[in-house]
């Protein structure tokens, strides 16, 4: 079995930079450190931190001590909490988004976000214009949006650049005034388009990282949409229990950007030494 590794594995800057803020946190700030939603989606990374002592919370913590840390997808503005220190670990992608959406909304443009109406970046965003913020998935609900006489659309991160393009060309013909900011993250971009280098040489792909999260959930969907077999795994102890089906010529291996690098080296180590013995036998 040849195995392929794409450039882009493993952390992005964005969750390189929440990582390092908390590890920063446990050591010189106040204690405990809590997590205001999850640092960033996937699991392995919260335990690792649940394991040295962060707590973690979907709402604002009700005691006035300790350091609260906020998620590297953002969250709408908070309040002032006397005694919390706050540390923000919106990643500087997302908040160039939100700081879009405000400034927009600042200049009475109606703010359309492409994006996913339940992620946590989209409530973010929200947060930052008004209630009256309009959420599309893609050019299809875009072209189902009332007329709007003035109106600005932003991005969120993970999108990928040919529902923008599409939903763009839909909203340039339906709205009077448009403005835009294309706020796709070029990090996510580049692995998109790495994966299609990939697809083309392998005939199946490992796919790295949690099903929580959006970028690689749209990197398994990119495999399976292009008839190649996906094996979708979170850790080394999962891609040991599936590495007896996995029955190919050339295996592409990529990742999520929130999947650990921890994880991916252990995974990368084994897949070597797989690929080793596969020779020699
Ligand atoms: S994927 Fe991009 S926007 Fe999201 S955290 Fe990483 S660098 Fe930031």
């Amino acid at each position: 079995m040849k195995i392929f590794f794409a450039k882009n594995i493993g952390f992005c800057s964005g969750v390189k930079r929440a990582v390092a803020i908390t590890e920063g946190a446990l050591k010189k700030d106040p204690q405990p450190v809590r997590f205001l939603g999850e640092l960033v989606h996937n699991e392995n990374v919260l335990e690792h931190f649940l394991k040295k002592g962060v707590r973690f919370g979907k709402k604002l913590p009700k005691v006035k001590k300790g350091t609260l840390i906020i998620q590297a997808h953002g969250r709408p503005p908070l309040p002032h909490l006397p005694g919390i220190t706050v540390k923000d670990a919106t990643c500087p992608l997302v908040k160039r988004v939100q700081l879009a959406a405000r400034d927009f909304h600042q200049k009475k443009y109606q703010v359309i976000i492409l994006g996913d109406k339940k992620h946590s970046e989209v409530l973010g965003i929200k947060g930052y214009a008004n209630k009256k913020t309009l959420v599309v998935k893609d050019e299809k609900e875009a072209a189902r949006l009332p007329f709007i006489k003035k109106a600005a659309l932003v991005v969120q991160t993970t999108q990928n650049q040919e529902t923008f393009n599409k939903t763009l060309k839909i909203l340039k013909k339906k709205i009077k005034e448009l403005n835009y900011a294309n706020t796709i993250c070029p990090e996510v971009s580049a692995r998109q388009k790495e994966i299609k280098d990939i697809l083309e040489k392998c005939d199946a792909i490992l796919v790295i990282g949690s099903r929580l999260s959006a970028n690689t959930r749209r990197l398994a969907e990119k495999t399976e949409s292009l008839g190649k077999k996906l094996i979708w795994i979170n850790s080394l102890k999962e891609l040991k229990s599936q590495m007896p089906q996995i029955k190919c010529q050339k295996l592409g291996v990529i990742s999520g950007t929130s999947a650990p690098d921890w994880e991916i080296d252990k995974i990368k180590k084994y897949l070597k030494n797989y690929a080793k013995k596969n020779q020699s036998n």
